[in-house]
C-alpha cells in the first residue's frame, strides 16, 4: 500500500443486502477512475466482507469493517475478532465511531483496547474522533480531542512504516440533522491532531498518519474540506451510499 496524499472512504453503516452491496461494488469498480494520488476505501457491514474482498482482488481499493471486539477469542456471543477479519483479507477498521460510543457504550479505553487488538493482527486501524455541539458550546473541543486521541493511541507504537488513520468526525456535523464543519474549523482541529501526533511521536511519523474528515462530505464541500492543511481525506456516510454519487465525490475531490 502506497502512502497516497488523499484518502477517502466511506461507511454504508447499516444499510444494504448482500446482494445489493455487490451491484454497487461491481458498478464502482468498474466506473473509478480515480487517479493515483486517491486511495479508495469501503467499510462494510461484517455480512458484506467476505464476497466484496473476492471481488475487490487487486483493484486496489481496500476493505474495512465497521467494528471488531479487542479480545482474540472466546465468550463474547455476537462478536468479531480480528483475527477473523484478517482471515478473510480484510485491511482496515473502524473504531470509536460516535454511534459506537453512543449506541454501544463504548469510550475511550475501549478504543484503545480495539487499536492494539487491531494493530497486533495488522489492521489498519481507522480512528474516529469528535466533539459533541456541547463540547463546543462550552469551549472543550481541543481538550476532548487532544484526550480522545492521547487514550486511543496510549501505548501504541508507530513507525515510519505504521499505516494508520484517524478521523476527524465532528459529532453536530454527523448524520441526517448534521451541519458539515466549515472547511476552517475542520483545518483548525486537522492541525491540533497533527500537532498532537508530532508530540508523541515526531513530525516524521506524524506526516505518515493520514488524519481524514468525516461529517456531511458531499459532492459540494469535498474540494474545499481537502483544501485545508493537514486534511489528508474525507470519510463519507450518506453521500457514499449512491454508487454514482461517491464516485462523483471521489473525481472532484481527486481533481481538486
Ligand atoms: C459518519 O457517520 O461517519 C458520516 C461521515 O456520516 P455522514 O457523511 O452521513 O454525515
Amino acid at each position: 500500500m502506497s502512502q497516497c496524499r488523499i484518502w477517502i472512504g466511506t461507511s454504508w453503516k447499516m444499510n444494504k443486502t448482500v446482494s445489493e452491496g455487490a451491484e454497487y461494488v461491481e458498478y464502482f469498480m468498474k466506473s473509478l477512475r480515480a487517479p493515483r494520488h486517491v486511495q479508495t476505501f469501503l467499510v462494510l457491514p461484517f455480512t458484506h466482507l467476505e464476497r466484496v474482498k473476492g471481488m475487490l482482488r487487486d483493484s486496489g481499493i481496500l476493505l474495512g469493517a465497521q467494528n471488531m471486539h479487542p479480545a482474540e477469542d472466546g465468550e463474547f456471543t455476537g462478536e468479531i475478532s480480528a483475527k477473523m477479519l484478517r482471515d478473510i483479507g480484510v485491511d482496515l477498521v473502524e473504531i470509536g465511531h460516535s454511534e459506537r460510543r453512543r449506541y454501544f457504550n463504548e469510550d475511550d479505553f475501549t478504543v484503545n483496547a480495539k487499536v492494539r487488538t487491531a494493530v497486533s493482527h495488522g489492521l489498519i486501524p481507522l480512528v474516529c474522533v469528535g466533539e459533541k455541539a456541547s463540547d463546543r458550546e462550552f469551549g472543550v473541543t481541543r481538550e476532548v480531542i487532544t484526550c480522545q486521541l492521547k487514550i486511543a493511541l496510549h501505548s501504541i507504537e508507530l513507525s515510519e512504516n505504521s499505516r494508520f488513520l484517524i478521523a476527524y468526525e465532528p459529532v453536530w456535523a454527523i448524520g441526517r440533522c448534521g451541519t458539515p464543519a466549515r472547511p476552517a474549523q475542520a483545518g483548525e482541529i486537522h492541525t491540533l491532531i497533527r500537532e498532537i501526533l508530532n508530540g508523541m511521536y515526531g513530525p516524521k511519523v506524524a506526516r505518515r498518519v493520514r488524519i481524514l474528515y468525516g461529517g456531511s462530505v458531499n459532492g459540494g464541500n469535498a474540494v474545499d474540506l481537502l483544501a485545508q492543511r493537514n486534511v489528508d481525506g474525507l470519510f463519507v456516510g450518506r453521500a457514499g451510499l449512491d454508487p454514482s454519487e461517491f464516485l462523483d465525490l471521489v473525481e472532484k475531490a481527486g481533481e481538486g
